[in-house]
């Protein structure tokens, strides 16, 4: 399959693309993760990313076209991908269109998981990473902490809360959203290709996907 996961920050997308990639051996490509990852390595990539990050402030999308014009012809993608956390702005929509009309790629769908922002600011405060930067395993200090407190149950690396995920940084995150990725909901409404899935629960949003590839 190959789908855009769209939603506000702690929507699931992230949560929602793991298991899908167990359906059916699609990737998730999760442009947060390779920032990070970035980030972490000290690369140029992730110098010039770092500062807008910590802020709560999206990346410019010339970096981010340009990590993903490449990232989607590698042989992987070939199977189907899951695009977690892009395009995120107008801008990214258009010349990610632009760029699959060229290598000649066709989307499934865009999916908006639609999350109450009461239950997203919940998540987001309660919300963990793993520390080492090739894993990233997400926990939840509520619903879901590591066996052995504040360490990674898949590498054993300390899990922390992410620079971004204080609460200055979180309410921009969100008015970010609000401002930037919100109107790709009609953006991809117009080009027919939206699914609204309203649901908190990752199975729930995954049965609507698997229904409507179906139909
Ligand atoms: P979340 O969905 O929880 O906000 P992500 O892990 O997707 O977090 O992204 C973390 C940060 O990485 C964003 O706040 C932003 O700074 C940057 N980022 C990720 N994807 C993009 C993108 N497509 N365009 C611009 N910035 C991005
Ligand atoms: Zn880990």
């Amino acid at each position: 399959m190959k789908l855009i996961l769209l939603g506000a920050p702690g929507a699931g997308k992230g949560t929602v693309a793991k298991l899908l990639t167990e359906l059916d051996g699609s990737v998730q490509i999760s442009t947060g993760d390779i920032l990070r990852g970035a980030v972490q390595a000290g690369s140029d990539l992730g110098k010039q990313a770092e500062a807008f990050m910590n802020a709560g402030d999206l990346v410019p999308d010339e970096l981010i076209m340009g990590i993903m014009e490449k990232r989607l012809q590698e042989p992987d993608c070939a199977k189907g991908f899951l695009l977690d956390g892009f395009p995120r702005t107008i801008p990214q929509a258009e010349q990610l269109k632009t760029l699959l009309e060229k290598i000649n790629i066709k989307l499934d769908m865009a999916v908006n998981i639609d999350v109450p922002k009461d239950v997203i600011l919940d998540r987001l405060s309660t919300r963990r990473t793993c520390s080492n930067g090739d894993c990233q395993a997400i926990y939840n200090v509520k619903s879901n902490p590591p066996k052995q407190e504040g360490k990674c149950d898949k590498c054993g690396s300390p899990v922390i809360q992410r620079e971004d995920e204080t609460k200055e940084a979180i309410s921009h995150r969100l008015k970010t959203y609000d401002e930037k990725t919100a109107p790709l909901i009609g953006f991809y409404d117009k080009e027919n290709m939206l699914l609204t899935v309203s649901a908190t629960s990752s199975d729930d949003v995954i049965n609507a996907i698997k229904g409507k590839l179906a139909s």
